[in-house]
């Protein structure tokens, strides 16, 4: 599986672009900022958008991906979420006021489908997609991915999140890699519960169960005005990502 980092931070600054992440060059995972990193014509290859929830980090680029995709292919691009978080795009962005009813303006045939992601997991381009319920709000998913052997796993924001690490025991080693959020800095641990974030040590908390640990745990999501604490506090087992990085599992 390739795995492209558009964007991965907690916040937007300068240098710094909120989640989107590239599977295969055709399935985007949240939509934070593929439409100002990508070249139209990658753009144009996607064909499923996974959403790991509403906040507008994880949203905000979805307008302009779509429209970039709705005039300039002719193949279905569906985007897919908990029912909570079709439901907030319909109600809060894709409203007619906002932004027009997208799925409204479809032609002979509905290129764009908004659809909600079913519990026992769907097909994506050839990827198989398992949803994970998180705690962060509700409706929030994290996603299991798998490619042939590969399968690696994507948080989302989670806060504590106890059903996401035992599927992670579950899996027994077979993880190529765990992406996972940590947004604040082990000082604003109050804060981070408040909003349902992890920390550092909330994600050490978290890994300490686990065994084996999967291949690879990488720390996404870091809201940029606090990077050095963060990195400085990660567990020694966990690496970091800020955007740009690429990998292959
Ligand atoms: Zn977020
Ligand atoms: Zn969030």
């Amino acid at each position: 599986m390739k795995i492209e980092i558009l964007g991965c931070s907690g916040s937007v600054a300068q240098g710094y672009n909120t989640t989107s992440i590239l599977l295969n060059d055709s399935v985007l995972l949240d939509a934070g900022s593929a439409a100002s990193v990508l070249p139209e014509e990658r753009l144009r290859g996607i064909r499923h958008i996974l959403l790991t929830h509403a906040h507008i980090d994880h949203v905000k680029e979805l307008p302009f991906i779509l429209e970039a995709l709705y005039s300039q292919t002719d193949h279905d691009v569906t985007v897919w979420g908990s029912a909570n978080t079709i439901e907030a795009l319909r109600d809060n962005i894709f409203n007619g006021v906002i932004w027009p009813r997208v799925a409204e303006l479809n032609r002979a045939k509905a290129l764009v489908s908004f659809r909600t992601a079913p519990d026992d997991g769907f097909a994506a381009d050839g990827l198989a997609v398992e949803t994970i319920r998180t705690e962060h709000i509700p409706g929030s998913l994290g996603y299991l991915v798998t490619d042939g052997p590969s399968k690696v796993m994507f948080s989302g924001d989670t806060g504590l999140a106890p059903d996401l690490f035992h599927l992670v025991k579950s899996l027994e080693g077979s993880l190529k890699a765990l992406f996972v959020e940590v947004s604040f800095p082990d000082r604003m641990e109050a804060f981070a519960k408040l909003t349902m974030h992890l920390t550092p040590s909330l994600l050490g908390t978290g890994l300490a169960g686990l065994a084996p640990t999967p291949a690879r745990v990488f720390a996404y999501h870091i809201k940029p005005r606090y990077l050095d604490e963060v990195v400085a506090e990660l567990p020694p087992n966990v690496a970091y990502i800020t955007g740009g990085e690429v990998f292959r599992f």
